[in-house]
């Protein structure tokens, strides 16, 4: 009886930290040693491609083809130079991971064997990717996709088992042009709020020629033992524990956050932290979070595309430096019940190239004219694309934790601070305005943003968007996402607010309007209709539930109905007008998700049949078993009915528990059948979010009262006390 379960802890109280091999040598002689970078391609590249690629690479455009041979010949020389036996194309596709399929640098001469890598092979080539989520845009018969380079994110060397692979991001594309990956769209939105912000700028320093979009993303993680992990169907079926009694001590003691680090879990952060400085992954801050066994890292931020990019890399790595250190990471929203969930918070904000942060204010006026520019027309694309962004952080996953008194409830709203949040009251009721000089922004109060902000240190934890003196912190995004489609979204809707109010500004100025009394006036009429996504308060409590509905904003907490924002006509139009997805993308995109939450939906709902049936129905009924010859001998005994009371309750509990359980599984079986047959993958969507998860509490409820009743020693499962305080 429940074997598995006792050796698995037998195994962690045998555990030490593993001893890591450091180097002595300080971070900085090898922090992106791994990394073709500018000083590699300085070394590898002659001076003409050196710095027609760099050119590239700074100014976003496609590789000219015929520099390709130079820049293969000078990665493989790099490459193999450490060692490097195989090169691959690495790309992400929606499955939400990053996907690779390693080739040898040699080939066949006749039977000669020669070192090679083409430049064809750098820039595209042609995975059989068929098996790669599509949405329908590719059948079987047009099996062909390609992916090409993308020369903005570096090329790579991933060290994994003693073997090192050459890696090239690129983009993944069906062969009839659509994107079926998330770096696509994300660099068409990247550029366009390049161009949206470069142009605002110009009112203000015509200096700048271009607007860099920042991330700097948190993530947040659990980690278990490897043994009680493989001990548990469901952690390994479906990375979160569809059953578990809570411990009798969880977060209450709230004692686990910023405390000393467990020495195990210390080895591994390290041993993983070294292993992403040397591929440029600037990974700074860590420490223990709220719940027991929770952690966070963190990395210095930088241009979104790289951040994407090394996030995605950062959860593949910390996967499989983990499995070292005889630990799991598991990066599920929500792997425990009742303790608080894990997500990503995404830092952006918006750079020129001369450095200037433009959420940050300056000591100049002027300055503060510009930083009120972009903040207050962030606000506004918030509030007018609500629901998209919603959409663009749904996953099964993300639905534990949104709205779960834990994390930033499923509604949509800005945090911005009690001062600031002060003078956009100020600067939207103050009707005068005064139209010389310095006196305009004294009467508005701007002049006085750089002290406000300097003391703006009120943080509210329960806002999904939150401005944190300098960037915006998008705080509700799930911590197993590809960040890539929260960043999409983002920044397009800014790009466009921006590009809205540039044409009102373009239109006031045309009629003779001073420039700053231009923007002024339209900045104060976006507060005035934006007003409502701002919110202060507790986002966690009830009253802010019902304060939202009263404004009119949307509470969506499943990912169903969440995703159908993607395709309502506002989006469409916004996507498709800026380019950033065609009408077939959109659809296919949508239908991916809807897909992905069918799948994720419906293999829990399998794991919690399985486990129902194969492993608590048998061990209650062992366990009823023994208490009903215990019950009979008693009675044999002639030792009365008070001897055995205890036991014939317990024994009737159990039955009663049991046959809810099977009614239960039996049922949701049914409703998964049904479910199964509809065609469309959005109402099979709402069907699994409507008819079949409700069962899995149901369930669940039942299961986790068995086992406080059951012998621990026959209980076949880990338990939370052990998962979350063992290590
Ligand atoms: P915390 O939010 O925990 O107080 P910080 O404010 O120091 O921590 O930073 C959190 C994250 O925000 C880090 O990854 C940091 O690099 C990032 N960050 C800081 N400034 C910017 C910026 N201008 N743009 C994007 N991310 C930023
Ligand atoms: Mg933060």
């Amino acid at each position: 009886m429940a074997i598995l379960r006792f050796k698995a802890l037998e195994t962690v109280n045998s555990r030490t930290p593993v001893v890591l091999d450091f180097p002595k040598e300080r971070v900085t002689s090898y922090f992106g040693s791994y990394v073709f970078d500018k000083k590699k391609m300085k070394e590898f590249l002659s001076p003409e491609v050196f710095k027609a690629l760099t050119r590239t690479m700074e100014t976003n455009q496609k590789l000219d083809p015929s520099l390709a041979e130079s820049v293969a010949l000078g990665m493989k020389n790099w490459s193999i130079s450490l060692g490097a036996t195989h090169y691959t194309h690495w790309f992400q596709p929606l499955t939400g991971a990053t996907a690779e399929k390693h080739d040898a640098f040699f080939d066949m001469e006749g039977d000669e064997v020669m070192e090679k890598f083409r430049g064809s092979a750098l820039v595209q080539q042609e995975p059989d990717a068929s098996s790669f989520p599509n949405g329908g845009i590719r059948n079987t018969f047009e099996a062909r996709g390609y992916t090409a380079w993308d020369p903005t994110s570096p090329a790579f060397i991933m060290d994994t088992q003693g073997g090192k692979t050459l890696c090239i991001p690129t983009v993944f594309v069906s062969y009839t042009g659509e994107a079926l990956d998330n770096k696509t769209p994300l660099l068409k939105a990247l550029n366009l709020i390049d161009e949206a912000a470069t142009e605002v700028v110009q009112y203000f320093d015509k200096d700048v020629k271009r607007v860099i979009a920042t991330l700097g993303p948190e993530q947040e993680y659990f980690l278990v033992d490897s043994a009680l992990y493989n001990s548990r169907p469901d952690l390994i079926m479906s990375n979160r524990t569809v059953f578990g009694h809570a411990p009798a001590r969880g977060q209450q003691l709230e004692d686990h956050y910023f405390a000393s680090i467990p020495p195990r879990v210390q080895a591994f952060m390290m041993d993983f932290e070294f292993e992403a400085w040397k591929l440029g992954i600037p990974v700074r801050t860590r420490h223990n979070e709220v719940a027991p066994a929770q952690f966070e890292c963190a990395p210095t931020f930088s241009e979104v595309n790289l951040a994407v990019d090394q996030n995605s890399l950062l959860m593949d790595l910390m996967d499989r430096v983990a499995e070292k250190h005889n630990l799991r990471v598991l990066l599920h929203e929500k792997p425990f019940a009742g303790i608080n969930g894990s997500g990503k918070h995404n830092n952006w904000s918006l750079s020129t190239d001369n450095g200037k942060n433009l959420l940050s204010p300056g000591k100049k006026p002027k300055e503060n004219l510009q930083f009120l520019t972009f903040f207050v027309n962030t606000i506004k694309a918030v509030h007018e694309y609500a629901d998209l962004l919603r959409a663009s952080i749904a996953s099964a996953g993300n639905d534990h934790r949104l709205g779960a008194n834990e994390a930033p409830p499923a509604i949509i709203s800005v945090f911005i601070g009690s001062q600031l949040f002060d003078l956009l009251e100020s600067l939207e009721k103050n009707s005068d305005i005064i139209e010389k000089g310095d006196n305009l922004y004294l009467k508005l109060g701007i002049d006085k943003l750089p002290e406000i902000l300097l003391d703006n240190t009120d943080r509210n934890r329960t806002s999904p968007f939150a401005f944190t003196g300098n960037k915006f912190e998008f705080r509700a995004v799930g911590s197993s996402a590809n960040i890539s489609a929260p960043m999409v979204v983002l920044n397009t809707i800014v790009a466009q607010q921006l590009k809205l109010f540039k044409a009102e500004v373009d239109a006031e100025l045309e009629k003779g309007t001073k420039k700053e009394v231009a923007i002024i006036n339209i900045l104060r009429r976006y507060i005035k209709e934006s007003k409502n996504v701002l919110f202060e308060g507790n986002g966690y409590s009830q009253e802010w539930v019902e304060e939202a509905a009263r404004r009119g904003l949307n509470n969506i907490t499943t990912t169903p109905p969440a995703l159908k924002a993607y395709l309502d006509p506002k989006s469409r139009k916004l996507f498709v007008e800026n380019g950033i997805f065609s009408e077939r993308e959109l659809e296919a995109r949508t239908e991916i998700y809807f897909e992905d939450y069918v799948k994720k939906v419906q293999i829990e709902s399998r794991v919690i049949g399985d486990l129902a049936l194969n492993h608590i129905i048998p061990t209650a009924v062992n366990y009823q078993n023994k208490l009903i010859v215990n019950a009979k001998g008693l009675k044999d005994l002639g030792l009365g009915e008070a001897s055995y009371s205890a036991s014939l309750e317990t024994i009737k509990e159990i039955s009663e528990r049991l046959s809810v359980i099977k009614t239960k599984v039996d049922e949701m079986v049914e409703a998964r059948k049904e479910a199964n047959n509809i065609e469309h993958s959005d109402a099979k969507a709402v069907a699994y979010c409507d008819s079949i998860k409700p069962f899995f509490e149901l369930i669940r409820y039942q299961v986790d009262k068995l086992e406080l009743i059951v012998d621990d020693e026959e209980w076949p499962l880990a338990k939370y006390r052990e998962l979350l305080f063992m290590r």
